[in-house]
């Protein structure tokens, strides 16, 4: 029997069209874009029309588009790069407990190097509240770094109102939306973005390609110095053919949005009123946000433990998030919404993606009440 992946929120399989288009202009248009000569044109033309692309999805201009190495590089331009660019403004960045650790880390970083941080806490639902950010805003903050949906429980954040207020308090607002991009709609202007950062794995491109939006005006300094790449901006030839295959993934993602919103919806709707059946006393973590995502704790059951037995059922979950998967440290984004050690730890992450169909969530059903059983005893 095939293998059933829920784990859509650790990285994605490339749809077709990305991978058809990343062969395609590997294949025919290898030109480095700096390149004076045809070849760099023509691959300079294909450079252009993904940043074309990218800049429409996200209601932003051409020249506001950088290609970066994914989400984690463009977390750390974004706030290192504010963070060092405005040192001598101020040196207090505002944060939330729940960010991914390309943020928190990147944060921990910066503290090294003097700055101050102040990680928001964040409700049981994993909401930060838009009055928690405001009352965090101090004479020296230089800097808002909040995510636009979670990665480990789904929950979507109010970034509009966030991006209202530090416009407002003319303090730069950056978001993680690696998570949301594809997948929620986004839009730089109407949510008074100033910088943001994308992952085309999430959305079912191809890994080590991602963007950071950055709003005319505001310069960060450099992360990677080198050549004049990217406005000499960050440097590095480009990866052509995984920027346009991101670029068409991100633009079909936007365009199939809606249906799959409902789609996904359905099915998880469908996996959570099963589990309740089969365990009762599961518990659903965050409030619903983003569709495919399903946080649930079986108390009494190691999630470690559920995770390995699903796995050897052909199922692929994760507990807690991939990144702290193998290692023992507990979940910080359920610790943060208030959830206790024990539960934390008796935690996995059901994420449904586009490939995910009704027979998928039947069949984990189907699996789990033996698995369940064999785990209690
Ligand atoms: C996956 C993820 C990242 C890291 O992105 P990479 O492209 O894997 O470096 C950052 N933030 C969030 C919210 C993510 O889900």
């Amino acid at each position: 029997m095939d293998r059933i992946y829920m784990d859509n929120a650790a990285t994605t399989r490339v749809r077709e069209e990305a991978a058809e288009m990343y062969l395609r202009v590997m294949r025919e248009n290898f030109g480095n874009p700096s390149s004076v000569h045809a070849f760099g044109r023509e691959a300079a033309r294909e450079l252009n029309a993904a940043r074309k692309t990218v800049a429409r999805v996200l209601n932003a201009e051409k020249d506001e588009i950088f290609f970066t190495s994914g989400g984690s590089e463009s977390d750390n331009w974004a706030v290192k790069g504010i963070a060092r660019a405005l040192a001598h403004k101020g040196k207090h960045i505002i944060t939330t407990a729940f960010e991914h650790h390309a943020i928190l880390h990147t944060c921990e970083a910066l503290e090294k190097e003097g700055f101050d941080v102040t990680y928001l806490p964040v409700s049981a639902d994993g909401l930060v509240l838009v009055a928690d950010v405001a009352n965090a805003m101090r004479e020296d903050t230089v800097l808002v770094s909040v995510m636009a949906a979670n990665n480990e429980v789904g929950s979507v954040q109010p970034i509009a109102e966030i991006g209202a207020l530090c416009r407002d308090m003319g303090v730069l607002f950056h978001t993680d939306a690696v998570q949301a991009a594809g997948h929620i709609p986004l839009d730089v202007k109407a949510q008074n973005i100033d910088l943001l950062s994308l992952s085309g794995h999430k959305f079912y491109a191809p890994k080590g390609t991602g963007v950071l939006y950055i709003r005319r005006g505001i310069v960060p300094q450099n992360l990677i110095d080198g050549g004049e790449q990217e406005k000499g901006r960050r440097a590095g030839t480009e990866n052509v053919p995984a920027i346009a295959a991101m670029a068409v993934a991100l633009q079909l993602a936007a365009q199939e949005m809606r249906e799959e919103t409902e789609r996904l919806t359905a099915l998880r709707e469908k996996l959570k009123r099963g589990i309740s059946e089969i365990c009762p006393e599961a518990i659903f973590n965050g409030k619903a946000g983003l569709p495919g995502h399903l946080n649930v704790t079986f108390p009494g059951i190691g999630g470690e433990a559920l995770l390995l037995s699903l796995d050897m059922a052909g199922i692929a979950i994760s507990a807690g998030s991939a990144c702290t998967a193998g290692s023992l440290d507990p979940s910080h984004v359920l610790l943060a919404m208030g959830v206790e050690e024990d539960l934390v730890k008796s935690s996995v992450r059901f994420s449904l993606g586009k490939y995910n169909t009704e027979e998928d969530v039947d069949r984990v059903l189907e699996k789990l009440p033996n698995i369940l059983q064999r785990l209690r005893n």
